[in-house]
């Protein structure tokens, strides 16, 4: 059987873009987590949409079970099963068209984030919102396929928020654009064209309702200044009120609140907040004053921002701590079952404490086991908080891992009903821990799927339970 899917996928993208051999197929099991995940039977990575939509026809035609990847960076748990087709996007980089004119560039859904925006600095432009801290690695269409909290969401939105036009291959080989994009005679200017947002449904839900082959992404002009402020508080509760004072106010680009993990290098407080300002020079002034004012009318105590001005511009999480990469992970290999979501600012501060409380009740076992909190950070969105829990065990000592796992399953039961939290990551790891919470909206995301996919070829068990399907 393996020999000959190998052979009908060789038939499309060319031999040398089809693999079955173990060790090729060993390689694109997991994703960045801890879960382990089955191995595929073949790994395929076609260039063009019209390779995509032939390879997904042959898999439905077929009833064979077909997974999409990026370059695999979620931490939630890739959801590979044994045996099925790994789809692979990374041969679709190009940026094809830059348009600054129409503020958008259209590029393949395999192309680098990192990448596209380096194109566009060239000529002063950037994405209108810089990515997540996987940045450097992830891949557009998978950034927009799990709907990525970006760095400078305070100002920005979310990932999905920028999104003008998608082109998606549909379960059945069938390929679709959406918005302004769908009418040949258009342009792709306005995801709110032409009826209901097309795009919405296959922004965030992980792939399991088509596969994106190009992406038409808002651009603007780099700001003109940046400016940056690192503040200090003793109770953590102050840090979050003057974050959502400066939210309210719109006085800054991008707020980063530290409510747990190793106090930054040589800094003494319960909780810290980045502030990150952009605009045009005066107004950039006048918005970090009323941030300042605001911190300081919560007991804030200005520190030197050098590490915030190295975070936001390296896009290195290590500076959240003032700390190079190196010592910060350590010399061991420590994987990380993170649980991270959406709360309200009100209630950040109660789900900041529960985590805290559950912390201290396992103080022994962390001891143990040798679990490290890396961090309990929040990026401030819009309209409230992303709050990420990072604990991180060595992989290597068995019961370390079975403990990791176990408390990620503790930590997302009890945060997204007594801490009040809404994921925006979810993988394999997590939807079992929320998507059965969810109802008729579960019940709706099941319809589509089985209107879209009747075969169930595609990412098949992620976010909904196969049996459930
Ligand atoms: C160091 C680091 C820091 C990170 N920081 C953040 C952060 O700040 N905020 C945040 O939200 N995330 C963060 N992440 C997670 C990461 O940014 C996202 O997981 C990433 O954007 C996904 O892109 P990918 O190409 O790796 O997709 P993959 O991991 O390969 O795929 C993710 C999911 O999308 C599906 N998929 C992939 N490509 C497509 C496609 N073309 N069409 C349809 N479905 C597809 C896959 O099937 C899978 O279900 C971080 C990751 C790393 C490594």
């Amino acid at each position: 059987m393996r020999e000959n899917v190998a052979t009908a996928l060789a038939a499309i993208v060319g031999p040398e873009h089809v693999s079955d051999r173990l060790v090729d197929r060993l390689c694109y099991s997991r994703d960045c987590g801890p879960d382990k995940a089955g191995i595929p039977s073949v790994v395929v990575r076609p260039a063009t949409t019209e390779e995509v939509s032939a390879i997904v026809r042959w898999a439905n035609d077929h009833r064979h079970p077909l997974y999409t990847r990026g370059r695999a960076t979620t931490f939630l748990g890739s959801g590979v099963k044994d045996g099925v087709i790994l789809l692979e996007t990374t041969r679709m980089n190009r940026v094809e068209r830059i348009d600054t004119a129409a503020r958008l560039v259209v590029a393949q859904a395999g192309a680098i984030w990192h990448g596209i925006d380096a194109d566009l600095r060239r000529d002063g432009w950037e994405l209108g919102v810089p990515g997540g801290g996987g940045l450097f690695s992830c891949t557009i269409g998978g950034t927009v396929a799990v709907n990525a909290t970006p760095h400078g969401a305070t100002e920005y939105g979310m990932t999905g928020d920028h999104v003008l036009a998608l082109e998606v291959v549909l379960p059945t080989g069938d390929v679709v654009r959406t918005g302004s994009w769908a009418n040949p005679a258009s342009e792709p200017i306005e995801r709110n064209a032409n009826g209901a947002d097309l795009a919405g449904p296959f922004i965030g839900s992980y792939g399991i309702l088509g596969i994106i082959t190009r992406v038409v992404y808002r651009i603007q002009r780099i700001p003109e200044c940046e400016l940056f402020r690192f503040y200090a508080f003793d109770e953590y509760r102050d840090a979050v009120e003057a974050a959502t004072g400066i939210q309210g106010r719109g006085a800054a680009t991008f707020l980063v609140g530290l409510f747990g993990g190793p106090k930054p290098t040589g800094e003494e407080g319960d909780a810290f907040l980045h502030v990150v300002v952009r605009d045009r020079a005066v107004a950039a002034d006048a918005r970090v004053r009323e941030a300042e004012a605001i911190c300081e009318s919560h007991r804030g105590r200005p520190r030197p921002a050098e590490g915030t001005r190295h975070y936001w511009q390296e896009h290195m999480y290590s500076w959240l701590r003032n700390t190079a990469p190196g010592p910060y992970y350590s010399d061991r290999p420590f994987f990380c079952p993170e649980v991270a979501g959406f709360v309200s600012s009100r209630g950040l501060a109660d789900a900041v404490a529960l985590f805290r409380t559950m912390k201290a009740e396992r103080e022994r076992e962390f001891e143990t086991h040798g679990i490290r909190v890396k961090g309990v950070d929040a990026y401030f969105s819009r309209n409230g908080a992303y709050l990420w829990i990072d604990t991180l065990y060595d992989e290597r000592q068995p019961d370390a891992w079975a403990y990791g796992m176990q408390l990620r399953s503790e930590v997302a039961e009890r945060m997204f009903t007594e801490g009040r939290m809404s994921p925006g990551g979810l993988g394999a790891g997590i939807s079992p821990h929320i998507m059965p919470k969810l109802g008729t909206a579960y019940g709706l995301l099941q319809s589509m799927k089985r209107m879209l996919d009747p075969n169930g070829i595609l990412n098949p068990g992620l976010l909904i339970d196969e049996e459930e399907r």
